[in-house]
């Protein structure tokens, strides 16, 4: 299948020749042809010939150079984790065969008990046919208790991630066995979401979260939350699921029709989704199994009951009938999971910041900790925090000013620390000491410190940061040291995108009656310190 970047290259390609406007990048190719030698530049016009053949192959190639402008990208994901009812393995089969005949993209999250059962039932059929897409992962078990909030609401910062990676991880590795490629992306159990995972995660190679839930979220939009691709909590496609009976099809189109006219101006993303075994069941595997705590060992397992074969007909036709109708939109592109962080890269990552850069980041940082959309790319309350405190930590020692570059988005603190109450003014000896003490704490810890020690007096992260942000604008602004430094009370605004605990957030069948995690999600607003915007290539 000819690949969509292919197709846009050539799109630019043949624009180059064809837009009047555009006389100056074309007479600088024709200067760099004339220096070719007489074989190349056969090669050259061979290549441009195919080059127009094979454009023709991607569609109309004007509407693809429009679409480059403002496409809306969709993800479409499923999540793959009956390993129950046998049934489920063909509905699974029989969607990637649906998605072949629309040519579309899309991925498949699996549960690791999920890959393991298909393996054990011989069913190769199925675990090339999903091959075939993008696989993510989808917890090792899923709904078998405890479920990763049920285990991480007991634990801290440090231990839920690396009781993460000892549960999560030995399905995460069947996957790649199985499927003979890493898992791009993982989603939670239903709303089974911990602020742990991340870490554990983004230490696996995995960058991209991809689920739905209401526990952290940015104006329905991507986001950058604890160092993953966040897309999450996307409002776009979020009233495109079936209803009870499936017979919604036509309001879902017409929903999407609304989401793609809100979006196509800009661009933006949608997101899709669907379990392939409740395209044949009437009730979830787990609901029937796990419900309320429940966890039977394995003998005792129940299939859940099936629907009948004209209605299962009706589900796979909501499928191919949305797909088909999102398809014929012109600014439309499919893209599974690792392709979103192709479509919406951090730049703000490996990016050198300079001293002008620098000043204009500290002049917007105020008491309301949060982050900053700055043009191109975005910068995490934590990151604003790294580059300053390296700024400052360059100024005390006597290095010469050059700019800084930002590797990595420093997590956020694993403790709450009490707000200020008022002002505290500390002398420029004992502020430029703590500065190389955070300095060296980030580069150990690579994470935000709960408390930022001025001599023997506790200051929260936040008070710290705004205090660098005001000695970086005083330092470039006159160029002296000043004799003291003002600490004053602020607190992290961005908190207020992670959710607050309450019996509601943890609205999941699977739960035990009256599920919380308080604890949990005190530590989900403190990793608020690494949340930012997912801003698309080239969108406003
Ligand atoms: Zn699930």
């Amino acid at each position: 299948m000819l690949d969509q970047s292919r197709c846009d290259l050539l799109t630019q390609f043949t624009q180059i020749a064809a837009w009047g406007e555009n006389i100056q990048r074309v007479s600088n190719f024709e200067f760099r042809f004339s220096t070719f030698d007489s074989s190349r530049r056969r090669r050259i016009v061979q290549w441009v010939l195919l080059a127009l053949l094979v454009s023709v192959g991607c569609g109309n190639i004007w509407a693809a150079g429009r679409a480059t402008e403002s496409a809306v990208y969709v993800v479409l994901w499923f999540d793959t984790e009956d390993y129950i009812l046998p049934q489920s393995d063909d509905a699974a089969k029989r969607i990637t065969e649906i998605l072949a005949r629309e040519g579309v993209r899309a991925t498949f999250k699996v549960v690791g008990e999920k890959g393991r059962t298909l393996e054990r039932r011989g069913r190769r059929d199925v675990i090339e046919a999903l091959g075939r897409y993008e696989i993510g992962f989808h917890a090792n078990t899923h709904s078998q208790h405890p479920t990763p909030a049920e285990y991480e609401s007991k634990l801290d910062w440090e231990q839920g991630a690396a009781e993460f990676t000892r549960r999560e991880r030995p399905g995460f590795e069947d996957l790649r066995r199985i499927f003979g490629k890493a898992p791009t992306c993982y989603g939670q159990p239903g709303s089974s979401w911990a602020p742990q995972a991340f870490p554990a995660l983004k230490s696996w190679g995995v960058r991209v979260y991809l689920d739905d839930g209401p526990h952290v979220g940015l104006d329905g939009k991507p986001f950058w939350y604890g160092g993953l691709l966040n897309i999450f909590n996307i409002k776009a496609g979020s009233d495109l699921r079936p209803n009870e009976d499936w017979s919604n099809v036509d309001q879902a189109k017409a929903n999407f029709r609304a989401s793609y006219d809100e979006l196509s101006p800009s661009g933006g993303v949608v997101s899709i989704y669907f379990h392939p075994c409740e395209f044949i069941h009437r009730e979830f595997w787990d609901g029937v199994n796990f419900a309320h705590g429940a966890n039977p060992p394995r003998d005792d397992w129940q299939k859940p009951p099936m629907k009948d074969p004209a209605q299962i007909e009706r589900d796979f036709n909501y499928l191919e009938n949305l797909v088909h109708y999102v398809k014929s939109f012109p600014n439309v592109r499919f893209i599974t999971a690792s392709e979103a962080l192709g479509v919406m890269p951090d730049r703000a990552q490996g990016r050198q910041f300079s001293t002008a850069e620098l000043r204009e980041i500290a002049g917007q940082a105020t008491s309301d900790v949060s982050f900053q959309v700055r043009g191109e790319y975005a910068l995490s309350a934590s990151e604003q925090f790294a580059l300053l405190n390296e700024y400052v930590v360059r100024t005390v020692r006597k290095q010469p000013a050059q700019p800084i570059l930002l590797s990595g988005t420093p997590y956020g603190p694993d403790l709450a620390a009490p707000e200020l109450a008022n002002d505290m003014n500390v002398s420029w000896s004992q502020f430029s000491r703590t500065v190389q003490d955070v300095a060296g704490f980030l580069e150990k810890n690579d994470q935000i410190p709960s408390v930022v020690w001025m001599g023997s007096k506790p200051v929260p992260p936040e008070s710290y940061l705004v205090a660098l942000a005001r000695t970086t604008r005083a330092l470039l602004e006159t160029h002296t040291l000043p004799n003291y430094v003002t600490l004053p009370p602020a607190r992290l605004a961005a908190a207020r995108f992670v959710a607050d605990d309450s019996p509601k957030l943890w609205d999941w069948v699977i739960f035990p009656e009256g599920f919380d995690a308080p604890q949990l999600m005190a530590l989900a607003k403190l990793q608020a310190w690494t949340l930012k915007p997912a801003l698309l290539e080239g969108g406003s």
